[in-house]
């Protein structure tokens, strides 16, 4: 697909698309779903028999809500059906030989899932993806690091949206830091793309190797994705001032695309591509469908995917979506992911999740903002221990950073940790990878 030739000074990649007055795009929903869910329901072995099973037929889609009559399907469906009859198994809705890609999951969950695209779905997937890199200030004049894994990795390919619209792409994927420090200095990309966690920790290894990354680097955006931070402000205002740049978080999933959601700079959620997937917000334990605005599980319908489509996908995501326009402009929803379900832990009545907890970690001062989250059972109690690493160079006494950490915690969370361990700088050891692991669950039955 050709370029398009946009004026870089043009806040939109597709205004037609993005600031479509909601009427007209519930409009363009219906339409697309109808369409999707008669496809799903013809070609797919498994739509077929859940709608079947169900009682509804893709005639009685008549209304957007209509939806709600459709069940709901998760990582487990996934799960047992990939592989049933024939490889891609009785989700996908076209023959192997239409397939031309194939991402998985990451398996932290559990075995793999895999996500098939056709020639047709790869292609919808890159211009979406340079729309929202537009969004994020991308534009045709500037040099990409795309420092994402490719490694069967949905969010490899992105990099390909970025060329679409016209940047560099410097296709860097997961190297060691100083492959990467190297890339950065004397290439002078100035967009980048990684985790929260790394790009502090990037910048930390940058700091001690005597180079600041304000100014020896020519970042100006950095993407973010794969982990709450970029949504939390302490992270990315703390992310921000170090490089000098703007963090712009972004959403996807190995399910859909790599990227399905992008910040706008209002900075306030998550633009969701609506004219292409379509997101309810339900109770996570009942199902029930939720008002827009209303916290819950987010569950997600793409419109137009054709190797597998993804139809009521409860994605174990907690958060809320607003509807109302956005001050930049666009007009699709915006989505506020706060946990995971699975991560979310319940201390006397209260729920509280890891991000609640990276918010005041970064938000403390004389910490370095690294920390991990340890939860457990004990004498039927669930309790939650921190561990956090004092700043370089602080002789603030371990009790006192402790006691404060701890009182921190207890206001904005609303329960006391049962204990917080505080490291020297670089001692805690989570920061080496590019997707952190933070989160130890040692409750048993969970
Ligand atoms: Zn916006």
């Amino acid at each position: 697909m050709a370029k398009k030739n946009i004026p870089y000074d043009q806040k939109y990649y597709d205004p037609e698309i993005e600031c479509m007055p909601r009427p007209e795009l519930e409009k363009l929903q219906l339409e697309r779903l109808q369409e999707m869910v008669k496809y799903a329901y013809d070609n797919t072995v498994y739509y077929h028999r859940s709608f079947d099973e169900a009682g509804v037929a893709p005639e009685d889609i008549k209304t957007l809500s209509d939806i709600q009559k459709l069940p709901f399907i998760n990582k487990q469906t996934e799960r047992d059906t990939q592989h049933v009859g024939t490889f891609f198994g009785e989700m996908c809705s076209v023959p192997e030989d239409d397939v031309v890609f194939m991402a998985t999951s990451s398996g932290s969950t559990g075995v793999p899932t895999v996500s098939p695209f056709t020639q047709e779905d790869f292609d919808l997937w890159q211009d979406t993806e340079a729309r929202l890199f537009w969004q994020a200030g991308m534009r045709p004049n500037d040099r990409y690091v795309h420092g994402l894994n490719f490694a069967l990795y949905v969010g490899g390919p992105d990099v390909i949206g970025a060329q679409r619209l016209g940047a560099t792409a410097i296709w860097v994927g997961a190297v060691p830091s100083d492959r990467l420090m190297f890339v950065l200095q004397h290439y002078q990309p100035t967009v980048i793309w990684t985790s929260p966690s790394y790009a502090w920790a990037l910048g930390e290894k940058a700091k001690a190797k005597g180079l600041d990354p304000k100014k020896d680097f020519s970042i100006h955006t950095i993407i973010v994705a794969g982990e709450p931070g970029g949504s939390i402000k302490s992270t990315r205002e703390a992310i921000e001032e170090m490089w000098g740049a703007k963090v712009v978080d972004f959403f996807g999933l190995s399910d859909i695309y790599g990227a399905c959601a992008a910040m706008c700079e209002a900075k306030d959620g998550l633009h969701i591509v609506e004219d292409q997937i379509l997101v309810e917000t339900v109770d996570p334990v009942t199902g029930e469908v939720l008002a827009p605005g209303s916290k819950g599980e987010l569950v997600y319908t793409t419109l137009m995917k054709k190797a597998r489509p993804m139809i009521r996908f409860r994605t174990g995501d907690i958060g809320y979506v607003s509807t109302e326009k956005c001050e930049c402009g666009r007009t699709h929803a915006r989505i506020h992911v706060t946990g995971r379900k699975d991560e979310m832990f319940i201390v006397g009545a209260v729920n509280v999740f890891p991000s609640d907890v990276e918010y005041v970690v970064r938000a403390e001062r004389g910490l370095t903002g690294e920390y991990s989250i340890r939860v457990y059972n004990e004498n039927y109690t669930t309790r939650y221990e921190v561990s956090v690493e004092r700043a370089q160079g602080s002789d603030e006494a371990y009790d006192a950073v402790s006691k404060r950490v701890e009182q921190a915690l207890k206001a904005h969370t609303g329960v006391r940790p049962a204990k917080v361990i505080v490291f020297d700088a670089g001692k805690l050891g989570v920061s080496s990878e590019h997707k952190a692991s933070r989160f130890i669950d040692e409750r048993e039955n969970n």
